[in-house]
């Protein structure tokens, strides 16, 4: 016999922090109505209407905070090293069911909401269409499809290869046509190994074509920066989120450009850093080397990723000095970043400069807003979508304790994580 669920849910805990950057509530409370928050506030004053049946969640020692925004993610990835021009090499049917593994790992791990910044041919959107029809969870989803790049240009394998204006508007139509919620450019070279990572890749004339484009049906643009020249450009074509930000000349070297972080500031532009990915591997060959020692090859890797690791730190306080506005993405799972672990570049955000507060933020509400779905998630608010995290500990005070995931809620229920930790 099934009985109708209780429409609302109170949920209590020693605080609640509602990602907008105000201070945590002490003795806080978050009651739900079907899919959406209802009310926050303090214990006492939060309740359900007279008479109503409620389903009650206290949590003792516990911190609520809205659910997480990896606003940079690769669902088809496998996290294990191999390069994209391996892994596209995969048939789309694998790369579709990695990505509902993908999907339900980092939900599970308290990220509530992603944007998919690139994927092969219509993986991530048959991944969506089996999860609206309730086959696999997942975090919500905003999709880029296939992300557009030039002939031979970074991630041109995944399937969108343009040249000219004219062919990178047909690029935008046919990907919004498709299911794009927003449009990923790969601005310069990268890992692809036919790509130039130091060298812009589109012109500023196919770049405005493509922001023209998008923005014109009301969605946003998002571009790979691996150098200096490639933020220029975008800068210059209207984009709305860089993405990496690496501060690095065509020979190689890095400099630090203050007249274009200070444009980034001023246009209003999200940075998306991506430090996550380095801390991940810097973590991981430390903790090998406590454990069993480390190769000769393994300590130069470790020596090497100390160093550039640093280096991007330092430029993500050079960047947040002059203003510029940061929303934690973490790129897993790309290269050796497995997915589950979104917490690396909150952490890093952190080590770069941030008040655990503050890092709250840039994961929570404005992620969001570089996602541009900030109307519906991002801060527990009345009206907003039901997504919430519950933590051991006060991430207010140390941000290490969003890694201790004790419940996730994804539009108001509660979702079962079976034996995940
Ligand atoms: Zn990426």
């Amino acid at each position: 016999m099934s009985e109708t669920q209780p429409a609302f849910k109170l949920i209590r805990a020693a605080r609640v922090i509602d990602g907008t950057g105000s201070p945590a509530l002490e003795r806080g409370a978050v009651l739900l109505e079907g899919d959406r928050i209802r009310a926050v506030g303090s214990e006492e004053s939060i309740a359900a209407p007279e008479g109503a049946p409620v389903e009650e969640f206290n949590y003792e020692n516990k911190t609520v905070i809205p659910g997480l925004v990896d606003c940079h993610v690769h669902l088809i990835g496998m996290g294990d090293g191999r390069a994209g021009d391996e892994l596209t090499t995969l048939p789309d049917e694998v790369l579709t069911l990695q990505a509902a593994r993908n999907a339900r790992t980092h939900l599970f791990s308290g990220v509530t909401t992603v944007r998919d910044c690139g994927a092969k041919n219509q993986t991530t959107f048959r991944l969506r269409q089996a999860m609206e029809m309730g086959i696999t969870p997942g975090p919500r989803m905003v999709l880029a499809g296939r992300p557009v790049a030039i002939v031979g240009g970074h991630l041109s394998y995944f399937g969108v290869q343009a040249t000219g204006p004219d062919e990178c508007r047909a690029a935008v139509r046919q990907l919004i046509k498709e299911g794009a919620d927003y449009i990923k450019i790969t601005a310069t070279g990268g890992s692809t190994r036919t790509s130039f990572a130091l060298r812009p890749s589109f012109t500023v004339e196919e770049l405005k074509a493509i922001c023209d484009e998008v923005h014109k049906f009301g969605k946003h643009a998002a571009a790979h920066c691996a150098s200096s020249q490639g933020m220029s450009n975008v800068l210059e074509a209207g984009i709305d989120t860089i993405i990496h930000a690496v501060h690095r000349e065509p020979d190689g070297t890095s400099k630090f450009r203050p007249e274009i972080a200070e444009r980034i500031a001023r246009q209003g532009v999200f940075v998306n850093a991506t430090l996550g990915g380095g801390r991940n591997r810097v973590v991981t060959l430390e903790k090998k080397m406590q454990a069993e020692g480390l190769s000769e090859q393994e300590q130069e890797e470790l020596d090497q990723m100390r160093r550039a690791h640093q280096q991007r730190l330092d430029d993500f306080a050079k960047m947040r000095e002059l203003g510029v506005q940061m929303a934690a993405g973490s790129d897993s799972a790309w290269g050796k970043y497995k997915m589950g672990g979104f917490q690396h570049e909150t952490d890093s955000h952190v080590a770069g400069g941030m008040t655990p507060m503050e890092a709250i933020v840039a994961a929570t509400a404005d992620s969001a807003r570089s996602c541009w779905v900030q109307d519906s998630v991002g801060t527990l608010e009345a009206g907003k979508q039901a997504d919430l995290v519950v933590v051991d500990g006060d991430p207010s005070q140390d941000i290490g304790a969003l890694w201790d995931v004790a419940d996730v809620f994804l539009a108001g229920d509660r979702v079962d994580r079976g034996n995940f930790v």
